[in-house]
């Protein structure tokens, strides 16, 4: 087994991803030679207890980052701002600060000016996940054969990159670094607003009334269902998400809205061939997606 890449981990949020990342670390080794972590709850840091997925729990996070070489935020991004501001003065120098979440414009907003001269600061988002959350919901295959984007400040020492690199390399993901406006308008169209579209279509259907929505449950098997399962995913988490990348997600679904009213004139008018060209770009795209093993 490698040498682990760092003496101490701490977790700030162990949920689906944290505690996916403290099973990585627990299992294979090679990632941190200890790992901590801090909830928002004690009800989560008991269970991550009785799980024994971690060495230590704490209960603050100034405590949870003392003497740690790698801090990772692993909360929903609307918290990060005011974590960074509580961490900032406890982080020990020389030591890396990074994070898993799926905006990044928005985190090196909010934690980039909080962080001190002698901490580096690597953003990174696993594109990875469930539509399970707590800490209960993680495993360490979750990384595997998926990648790891890293959107690191202009100036960030590479050495510190290099290492978030081979981080993610031992979980199994494929790493690659990105400009952070690039990533939130990529993630924007790949994931985001298809989360928009899942809740939307939800609420929808939710809002049929009597009968309809009744055997809208009973006959979900078609594609409804696999829109619900998307629709499960934590609120919070999502929540934050939609107000932290505003602008690419906004730009993303006017750009769906007017390609759907395309297709809704396509319906109207009886135009087959521009229907079926539509459906034919979406197989195209599900095959490419399965020749590049992402699906
Ligand atoms: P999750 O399962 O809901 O877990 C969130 C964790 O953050 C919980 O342990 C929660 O503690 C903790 N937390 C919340 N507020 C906190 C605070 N103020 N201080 C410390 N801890 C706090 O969420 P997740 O799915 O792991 O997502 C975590 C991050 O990963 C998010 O930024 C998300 O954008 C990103 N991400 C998610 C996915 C995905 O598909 N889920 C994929 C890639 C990246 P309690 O349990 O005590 O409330």
């Amino acid at each position: 087994m490698a040498e682990p890449l760092f003496r101490r981990l701490a977790l700030l949020g162990i949920g689906l991803i944290g505690s996916s990342v403290a099973r990585v670390a627990r299992e294979r080794g090679g990632l941190a030679a200890e790992v901590v972590a801090c909830a928002k709850t004690g009800r989560t840091l008991a269970r991550v207890l009785e799980l024994g997925i971690v060495d230590r729990v704490e209960e603050s996070p100034e405590k949870a980052v003392a003497g740690a070489d790698c801090v990772m935020l692993c909360a929903p991004v609307g918290a990060y701002a005011a974590l960074a501001q509580t961490i900032a003065p406890h982080l020990a120098p020389g030591c890396i600060l990074t994070d898993v979440g799926s905006t990044k414009q928005s985190v090196i907003r909010d934690v980039g000016p909080l962080v001190p001269e002698a901490v580096h600061f690597v953003p990174a988002h696993p594109l990875a996940g469930t539509e399970f959350s707590g800490p209960d919901a993680g495993f360490a295959a979750l990384f595997e054969g998926r990648w790891c984007l890293l959107t690191p400040p202009a100036g960030t020492d590479a050495d510190a990159v290099e290492r978030m690199a081979e981080f993610w390399r031992r979980c199994g993901s494929m790493v690659t670094t990105m400009e952070p406006a690039h990533h939130d308008r990529v993630l924007a169209i790949v994931s985001h607003l298809p989360h928009l579209i899942a809740f939307t279509i939800c609420g929808t259907a939710d809002d049929l009334e009597g009968e309809s929505r009744q055997e809208v449950m009973q006959f979900a098997a078609s594609g409804f269902r696999d829109f619900t399962r998307i629709a499960a995913s934590d609120p919070v988490m999502w929540r934050d998400v939609f107000l932290n990348n505003r602008e690419a997600l906004l730009e993303m679904l006017a750009r769906f809205t007017e390609d759907a009213q395309a297709m809704a004139r396509a319906v109207r008018w009886g135009d087959a061939a521009y229907i079926e060209d539509r459906i034919l770009r979406g197989r195209k795209i599900r095959q490419s997606l399965i020749d590049l093993k992402q699906a």
